[in-house]
């Protein structure tokens, strides 16, 4: 049993007598069947619901600073010149199909391979021309929180991008110039291990 169900199951004794009631459901039940007579099924299934599913290989470029996919053969379209290319300090996880916290709308771009925020009617400025276009898994993303991940991901307003906003340089904006960062501070998951 987790430490969450564990507190689930505790906070549903109110008595000695139903404390040992609830173990002997245990032994005849099984651990979900006797929390299932006790704990109501709504509250039961978000305790034992697994966490939402996370994409890995993410990656900021080190030319533009833009988030962008690298599990293709292929490396988008980078503002500054060709395709992104990869910095080597993290490997980043992004949560998708979850109900939060978090922003949601953070789409892939299939033209230029750049995470984006697809939240409003404009779509940004793509460097592989026009506007973005959202494809795949909608991404909810942390911010403004104490998560373990880094902080200072931002969203860009001239182009649309989450872009990295912790160093003096701010990269290459597909919009001319550099990105401009506006709204939440982002806190992206960086714990995946890099070979
Ligand atoms: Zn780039
Ligand atoms: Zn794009
Ligand atoms: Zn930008």
């Amino acid at each position: 049993m987790s430490k969450a169900e564990l507190n689930l199951v505790q906070s549903c004794f109110h008595t000695e007598l139903s404390r040992r009631d609830f173990f002997d459901r245990v032994v005849r039940y099984g651990i979900a069947g006797a929390m299932a007579t006790l704990v109501p099924s709504t509250v039961l299934s978000r305790a034992l619901a697994p966490p939402p599913p996370k994409q890995d290989n993410w990656r900021r470029c080190n030319k533009c600073l833009t988030m962008f996919y690298n599990g293709f053969r292929t490396k988008g379209r980078c503002p500054k010149s060709g395709a992104h290319i990869r910095g080597d300090e993290s490997n980043f996880k992004l949560t998708y199909n979850s109900a939060g916290p978090g922003q949601r709308e953070w789409r892939y771009c299939s033209k230029c391979q750049a995470l984006f925020y697809n939240g409003y009617s404009s779509k940004g400025v793509c460097p592989a021309g026009g506007g973005h276009f959202a494809q795949g898994f909608n991404f909810t993303l942390p911010h403004d929180t104490n998560v373990p991940g880094q902080r200072d991901w931002r969203f860009c307003d001239k182009c649309e991008v989450m872009f990295y906003n912790g160093w003096n340089e701010k990269g290459v904006c597909a919009a001319r110039g550099i990105h401009n960062a506006q709204g939440y501070n982002f806190v992206l998951d960086n714990t995946v291990r890099i070979d």
